[in-house]
């Protein structure tokens, strides 16, 4: 391609995850002639996938009911449930919540389940590119969103392009559908400049952990999903483990942490090692490998926290919109809703504009709303929370008021006004020994010759002001270790960002408390290379 190379399409969507793919298949199969096109950041689909994943198959029965005759290689329909309260040394069996019921649900391979649908989707004539990773929306002499331009394919560290790469490539359509997941770069753009956060709460997220990992035989009983409440983290921390048993002698481990957290000197990904080290996790692990890490934030606001899905020329799908259940951890079938709707919606005529009432009205809206106070219940610690939970769920939210959620950035408390509880914690024995070694597991690369694309805009701010106010929390959160603070030839101290490290789970665009961090995307291609998460 030559420089200012332009694409046309009746329809571009950016991100091959569940939304985006169901979008672009639905548009298809009511309108053959309809000319689409999916960019997805990773450099092959999937790889950049990571979630439970229990697939809770109401949308994908309804799009494609042929997979069930074509499942992904990990695919295994849940068997039973179990739902715990751990201690330091205890596991406690605890009721199922009906949210954690998961009767006719699969664990899949949410990565191996894209790969799939992306090549239904190009069977059905849609343009699926990986390796493009959109960087900026464009706009048409309205105002109105007309494409996006890519992450230039080859820029040097210094700004000058690499030789043989193009530069600039717009992909211009009538509508776009923006699909890049929990906190989207290009959402992000678009929610500020066509102000569509301004009616709602702020949005929260969580963080989660997840491995694969490879155990001696006869361990693990294919279809047991076992979900957990409290230890490692203490009741004012939001957040649970899972495990699931696969088939193969694989199994699934994970922690997500909610990132409203209030204690400065939390480690995310510690939690996680330390959940592992669980007598009733260790006794399972102890022994295996890990064949696969990885971590990605998730969009737990609910109803309350959607912004506006609609601007003129656009509409959010998905996690980028923030269509996921939190209290049943799924948003693989609520984000395939909306991908589907937006599509049928612009079959029928509608404009863009009319997406967000239809989203609402929708029995995707709808299981927003019934859940929509159980989250912030939580705001009170986990006994509170989940009392709270039991009463929504009892009344099917009915309840005459909607708790508000509130700023993740702005959870954080100082050093000095956060005493912090004692955890607990204990000498890990399990593999990975550290954030380095889990990075290996994602395969995560990017050219270290590319500009950086963690824009940190005050650095001077980190070593002056955060050290002494939260002790640079970056270098807690971040799952992949790419922030350090090191002292610079003249004994000052500074930071250090290992860009090449990112794995793209966006925490620190989301938690920074001065919100001086901006994720941009990297070049198309860069990031992990998840296998099977
Ligand atoms: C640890 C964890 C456990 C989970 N467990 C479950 C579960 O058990 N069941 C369930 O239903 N849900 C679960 N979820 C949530 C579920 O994974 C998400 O709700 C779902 O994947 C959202 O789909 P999406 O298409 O909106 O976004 P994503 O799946 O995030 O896909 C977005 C895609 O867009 C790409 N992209 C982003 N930006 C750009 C760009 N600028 N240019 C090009 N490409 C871009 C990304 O690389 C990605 O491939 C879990 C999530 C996590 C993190
Ligand atoms: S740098 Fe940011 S987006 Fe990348 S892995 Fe760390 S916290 Fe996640």
């Amino acid at each position: 391609m030559s420089e200012r190379d332009v694409m046309h399409y009746d329809a571009v969507i950016v991100g091959a995850g569940p939304a985006g793919l169901a979008c672009a298949i639905r548009l298809r199969q009511l309108e053959p002639q309809r000319t689409v096109c999916v960019l997805e950041k990773a450099a092959s689909i999937g790889a950049h996938t990571l979630s439970g994943a229990i697939l809770d198959p109401i949308a994908l029965d309804a799009l494609w009911p042929e997979w069930r005759a074509r499942p992904p290689a990990i695919c295994v329909p849940v068997r039973r449930d179990q739902f715990r309260y751990l201690t330091p040394r205890r596991a406690v069996t605890l009721p199922i919540p009906p949210q954690q019921r998961n009767h006719g649900n699969f664990i899949v391979s949410l990565g191996q389940l894209m790969v799939q649908l992306a090549s239904y989707a190009e069977s059905l004539g849609v343009d699926v590119f990986p390796s493009f990773a959109a960087s900026e929306a464009l706009y048409d002499a309205a105002g109105a969103v007309a494409g996006v331009q890519l992450g230039d394919l080859g820029r040097k560290r210094d700004g000058s392009p690499k030789p043989g790469f193009a530069l600039g490539v717009e992909v211009r359509a009538p509508i776009t559908f923006i699909a890049e997941g929990c906190r989207g770069s290009l959402a992000k753009q678009l929610i500020a400049r066509y102000g569509l956060a301004t009616r709602s709460t702020p949005q929260t997220y969580g963080l989660g952990f997840k491995e694969l990992w490879q155990l001696p035989p006869g361990r693990t009983r294919p279809g047991l999903v076992q979900h957990t409440v409290g230890w490692p983290l203490d009741p004012h921390t939001y957040g649970g483990g899972f495990v699931y048993h696969l088939e193969h002698d694989q199994l699934y481990v994970g922690l997500v942490v909610g990132l409203d957290y209030a204690d400065p000197r939390l480690a995310p990904f510690e939690a996680f090692q330390q959940f592992k080290q669980h007598s009733s996790v260790r006794a399972l692990l102890e022994g295996g490998e890990p064949l696969a890490y990885g971590a990605r934030s998730i969009a737990a606001g609910g109803w309350q926290a959607l912004p506006r899905l609609a601007m003129p020329g656009a509409v959010l799908l998905g996690d980028a919109a923030g269509t996921l259940n939190v209290a049943r951890l799924k948003g693989v079938h609520q984000a395939m809703r909306s991908g589907m709707l937006a599509a049928e919606h612009l079959h029928a005529g509608g404009e863009t504009e009319g997406f967000d009432a239809a989203w609402r009205a929708s029995a995707g809206g709808r299981e927003l709303w019934r859940v929509r106070n159980i989250k912030p219940g939580f705001a009170h610690g986990l006994w509170a929370g989940l009392a709270n939970g039991v009463f929504e769920t009892l009344t099917h939210g009915h309840s005459p008021w909607t708790l508000a959620t509130h700023d993740d950035a702005e959870s954080l408390e100082r050093l000095d006004q956060y005493p912090s509880p004692e955890r607990h914690w204990v000498a890990r024995t399990l593999p990975p020994r550290d954030r380095t070694a889990a990075v290996y597991l994602a395969s995560t690369a990017h050219d270290e010759d590319q500009p950086v694309h963690l824009k940190v805009l005050d650095t001077a701010l980190c070593a002056e002001r955060c050290s002494v106010e939260f002790g640079n929390p970056c270098t807690r959160f971040c799952p992949a270790g790419v922030y350090e603070m090191v002292n610079d030839d003249s004994g000052a101290r500074r930071l250090q960002i290992n860009a090449a490290n990112c794995v793209h789970c966006k925490a620190c665009d989301i938690k920074d408390p001065y919100q001086i961090i901006d994720w941009t995307v990297p070049e198309g291609g860069s990031g992990p290379h998840y296998q099977d998460l």
